[in-house]
């Protein structure tokens, strides 16, 4: 079995990027920072302190999640209720950032996760796939871009669905978020050794697409 571990900071285009590369080899996607994220989006709905480790531990036990594969796309099921959609706003993306730095909520999603890549070809995108999740994953991709061009990219895919986008606002956003993911205690992002470091700042999508798939072929 293949298994590729793609992990960076948030904006780096690793989920377009894994979409797409999965769909072209025939692997199965799995999105990580979404079962984050419906825990992030379960803590706002409870009204939970997201910092309090001990408050967002005591709800995991009310949480059930489901990760189906449904037209090649990855839905999330919290408590049976397809959340795929409500996971992406904004504010659950930096829910999802608190309640992850917390070990009980590692833990609740490691098996889960490592359970995906066992029996078939995975790609898998997250923070720590390659460090903590799959570390005997057969190819694993850092995967990187200044904080300014992500914050462009991610103003154009607010455009483009029609909501507001600040561009300040957004870069000061995606600094936190990285902040905040690469200094905590548990799990924090950083690149595995045996990572291959690709910068995609100055390269389009399509030239990414072309390079992760170079990379990926040459060496599994
Ligand atoms: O990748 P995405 O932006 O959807 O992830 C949301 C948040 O979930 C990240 O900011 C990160 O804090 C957390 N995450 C994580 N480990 C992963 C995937 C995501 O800590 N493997």
């Amino acid at each position: 079995m293949i298994s590729v571990a793609i992990d960076g900071p948030s904006g780096a285009g690793k989920s377009s990027l894994a979409k797409r590369l999965a769909a072209d080899l025939g692997f199965v996607y799995v999105d990580t920072g979404a079962m984050y994220r419906a825990i992030g989006l379960y803590a706002v709905r409870q009204g939970a302190d997201l910092h309090d480790a001990a408050a967002v531990a005591a709800l995991l036990p009310q949480i059930r999640l489901d990760i189906r594969l449904e037209g090649g796309a990855q839905h999330v099921y919290l408590n049976g209720e397809d959340v795929s959609t409500a996971i992406r706003a904004e504010q659950i993306g930096m829910a999802a950032s608190a309640v992850s730095a917390h070990g009980p909520v590692r833990d609740f999603l490691l098996e889960t996760q490592r359970s995906l890549a066992a029996g078939q070809n995975v790609l898998m995108d997250g923070r720590d796939i390659g460090t903590v999740v799959l570390p005997n994953a057969t190819v694993k991709i850092f995967l990187t871009a200044s904080a300014e061009a992500r914050a462009r990219r991610r103003c154009k895919e607010l455009q483009e669905k029609g909501q507001p986008a600040d561009y300040a606002t957004v870069l000061a956003d995606i600094r936190q978020r990285d902040e905040q993911d690469t200094h905590r205690a548990i799990a924090p992002l950083r690149q595995a050794a045996d990572a291959i470091r690709i910068d995609t700042s100055e390269i389009d999508f399509e030239q990414s697409v072309a390079l992760l798939k170079r990379t990926i072929q040459e060496h599994s």
